[in-house]
């Protein structure tokens, strides 16, 4: 199996399970702004879905110049992280995180 890559800005961190690659990518990452509502989102994943439940993908593309092949690739590794990973066990963790900060 191929390994989880975080991919923001050029990171370099690698996991072998999608489950703390969302976390690195939650927790160590700053938090970006959504384009299209401005709404905050932590980076990564969920910035990605975000993006794709709750505007749609012509809001997408105009907001951040995606072209379509951009938006291909962003789909398929949220259908892969969703199909893969644990979801709830990672926002367990980061409910976890937050309430002891
Ligand atoms: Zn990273
Ligand atoms: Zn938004």
């Amino acid at each position: 199996m191929s390994p989880w890559a975080c991919g923001i800005d050029g990171c370099s961190a690698v996991f072998d399970a999608p489950e703390p690659a969302i976390l690195h990518q939650t927790t160590e990452h700053a938090r970006c702004e959504c384009q299209v509502c401005g709404a905050i989102l932590p980076d990564g994943y969920f910035a990605i879905r975000h993006a794709f439940e709750e505007h749609s993908r012509a809001e997408y593309v105009r907001a951040y110049g995606a072209s379509a092949a951009e938006v291909r690739r962003r789909e398929t590794v949220k259908d892969r992280l969703e199909a893969e990973a644990n979801l709830e066990l990672v926002i367990e963790r980061l409910e976890r995180a937050a309430a002891s900060e």
